[in-house]
């Protein structure tokens, strides 16, 4: 199913859920792992699975996964461009198409720092959103910042931008994960006077561990409110009582998310069901 009837679907009410997981560090291995946390997971009806790729520069091969998730899955490979040409970036969005998946999350990916590997073919996301759209009947899925991407001036400029991915014809954004929902709702807000009509999905992450949280909040803008602070330092020597701090806290995040109508949620799973679906036993 495309994005736009999933996301259409949303305005009736429904809450739509769908699952974030990345290729297994160690590779083909670790896929009977993945499967069954995402065996757990199927009982919540996940609209979409989206599954990362190169994430964090690696150069692991999702290809083959993306064709077993297709198999159980409504699934959303993510793709970004930065390291390949024109050519290669044509050859694996029709494979992906002939795999009969019908939605894709086009991302220009992080700078590399080694610049033998930057190929320059697309410059921002914009340029793979046109060149997909125009290649492909996949529906397109694309990359939001509530505060702002980490390179933007501002967040008004980024918005700007995220404009430019939508002209360019993606169908649903899909935001950074966030822990607190003003930054998100008057994201939503400056979205929308933009002139942006696309549905808004939230990226919501679970606390899992100290560790978890200090790497992703050192990646990207992401502010982490008092109250997780204060429980990160009270629970440094005690990681089942922050992961259970951490379900509570992320479903009173949901809870009024889904008051306010998000379009959906989208939960990067870490590629651990536990507390995702805690989370959603306590929302649905
Ligand atoms: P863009 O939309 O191109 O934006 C990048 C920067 O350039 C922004 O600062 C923007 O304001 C600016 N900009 C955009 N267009 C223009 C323009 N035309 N002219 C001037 N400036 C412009 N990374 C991975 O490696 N693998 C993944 O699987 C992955 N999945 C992700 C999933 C989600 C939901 C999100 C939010 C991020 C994900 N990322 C992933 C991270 C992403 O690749 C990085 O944040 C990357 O730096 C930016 O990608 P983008 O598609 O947002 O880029």
């Amino acid at each position: 199913m495309k994005l736009k009837e999933i996301y259409g679907k949303g305005k009736d009410g429904k809450s739509i859920i769908s699952f974030e997981v990345f290729p297994p560090k160690n590779g083909e291995e670790g896929y009977v792992d993945l499967f069954e946390e995402l065996e757990t997971l199927k009982k919540y009806n996940p609209s979409l699975v989206s599954l990362t790729y190169g994430a964090g520069g690696s150069s692991n091969n999702s290809f083959k996964l993306v064709e077993l998730l297709s198999k159980s899955f409504n699934i959303m490979p993510h793709f970004t461009c930065v390291r390949s040409t024109r050519n290669e970036v044509e050859t694996h969005i029709k494979e992906i198409e002939n795999l009969n998946i019908e939605n894709i999350l086009a991302l220009r990916g992080d700078i590399p720092e080694d610049k033998s590997v930057y190929k320059k073919d697309f410059l921002y996301a914009n340029e793979l959103v046109s060149f997909i759209q125009a290649k492909t009947n996949l529906s397109i899925g694309v990359a939001g910042y509530p505060e702002g991407h980490i390179d933007a001036p501002d967040i008004n400029t980024d918005i700007e931008n995220l404009k430019k991915k939508v002209d360019a014809g993606a169908d649903a954004i899909f935001t950074q994960l966030f822990y607190d929902n003003n930054k998100f709702f008057s994201y939503v807000e400056r979205v929308r006077k933009s002139g942006i009509e696309l549905p808004v999905i939230a990226g919501i992450m679970p606390i899992l561990s100290i560790k978890q949280m200090t790497r992703i909040t050192s990646m990207a803008k992401i502010s982490i409110p008092e109250e997780i602070k204060n429980n990160l330092e009270k629970f440094k020597d005690s990681p089942d009582d922050l992961k259970n701090f951490g379900i509570e806290y992320v479903s009173r995040q949901c809870r009024e998310l889904l008051k306010n109508n998000v379009a959906g949620l989208h939960f990067y799973t870490l590629n651990k069901a536990y507390s995702t679906s805690k989370i959603l036993d306590n929302i649905l």
